[in-house]
C-alpha cells in the first residue's frame, strides 16, 4: 500500500511575483507561502510593496511576471474563482456614511447574490462576529473609526470567504480598538479561516500571528515563525 499522500495545497503561493510601475520595481521575485489556517503577518515599512502584493492576490492588479495562486487557483487565469474564496479589505475603503449599518451589509449581501431570505440572518451573524450587534440601526457616519473598521471587516465576511486579505486593518486605531480588532482576527482564525494581515509594525503582530514575512523595497527578507 502506498503511503504517499499529495502535499496539501497552500492557501497562498506566489512564485517569482514581480510588479513594475513604469520603470520602478515595486515587487521583485516574491516567493511566498501561506498555509491554511495561518494568521500570517506581512510586515514592511511604507512603500515596501505590501499593498501591491495584496492587490495582486485580490485580483485587482496584474503582476508584471511570476504567478500567484489562492487555494490552487491562479489569480490571473482563474480570477472569478479567487474572488469567491477571498475577502479583501483595502487600506483605504469607503463606507457609505449616510447608510444604516444593516442596510450597508444587506447591500453587499445582495451583490454576492445571497438570497433575500438568508440575508438578514447572514447580516446578523457577521455583526455579532465583529461585535456590532448593538449598532445595527446606527448611521455609519456616526460610528467611531474602530467601529467603521470592524464594519469594513463585517463587509468582507458577508460571503463567508475562506481566506482574508487585510491591508493594515488596525491602522489609525487607538490601543483599545486595536486590541478589539486583534481579538476578532483570532476568533476568525479559530473558525478555520486563513488570514494575511499587513502592518508596518512588527511588534503589533508578534503576539497575534503564527508566521510572518518581512519585505523591504519589494524583496522578501524573511519568512518564518515570529520568534
Ligand atoms: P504603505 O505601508 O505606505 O501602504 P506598501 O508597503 O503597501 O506601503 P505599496 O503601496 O505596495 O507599498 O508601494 C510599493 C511601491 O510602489 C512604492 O514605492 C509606491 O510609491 C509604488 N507605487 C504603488 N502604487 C503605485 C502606482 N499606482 N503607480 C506608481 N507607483 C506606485
Amino acid at each position: 500500500m502506498s503511503t504517499d499522500a499529495a502535499p496539501p495545497i497552500p492557501a497562498i503561493q506566489t512564485i517569482g511575483l514581480t510588479r513594475y510601475y513604469g520603470q520602478m520595481a515595486a515587487l521583485t521575485s516574491l516567493d511566498l507561502i501561506v498555509n491554511r489556517g495561518d494568521l500570517f503577518g506581512f510586515i514592511g515599512s511604507n512603500g515596501a510593496g505590501k499593498t501591491t502584493t495584496l492587490r495582486i492576490l485580490a485580483t485587482f492588479l496584474a503582476p508584471s511576471s511570476g504567478t500567484a495562486k489562492i487555494l490552487g487557483h491562479d489569480v490571473v487565469t482563474d480570477a472569478d474563482a479567487v474572488r469567491h474564496i477571498i475577502g479583501y479589505m483595502p487600506d483605504f475603503f469607503g463606507v457609505y456614511k449616510d447608510m444604516e449599518v444593516t442596510e450597508y451589509l444587506d447591500f453587499f449581501g445582495a451583490c454576492y447574490k445571497i438570497p433575500t431570505a438568508q440575508r438578514e440572518r447572514t447580516v446578523n451573524d457577521v455583526l455579532e462576529l465583529v461585535g456590532l450587534t448593538e449598532k445595527k440601526g446606527a448611521i455609519i457616519g456616526a460610528l467611531s473609526r474602530g467601529m467603521q473598521q470592524r464594519l469594513g471587516l463585517a463587509r468582507v465576511l458577508i460571503h463567508d470567504p475562506q481566506l482574508l486579505l487585510l491591508d493594515e486593518p488596525a491602522s489609525g486605531l487607538d490601543p483599545r480598538a486595536r486590541i478589539e480588532m486583534m481579538a476578532i482576527l483570532q476568533e476568525l482564525q479559530r473558525m478555520g479561516k486563513t488570514i494575511i494581515i499587513s502592518s508596518h509594525i512588527l511588534s503589533e503582530l508578534q503576539t497575534l500571528c503564527n508566521r510572518v514575512a518581512i519585505i523591504e523595497k519589494g524583496r522578501l527578507i524573511y519568512t518564518g515563525p515570529v520568534q
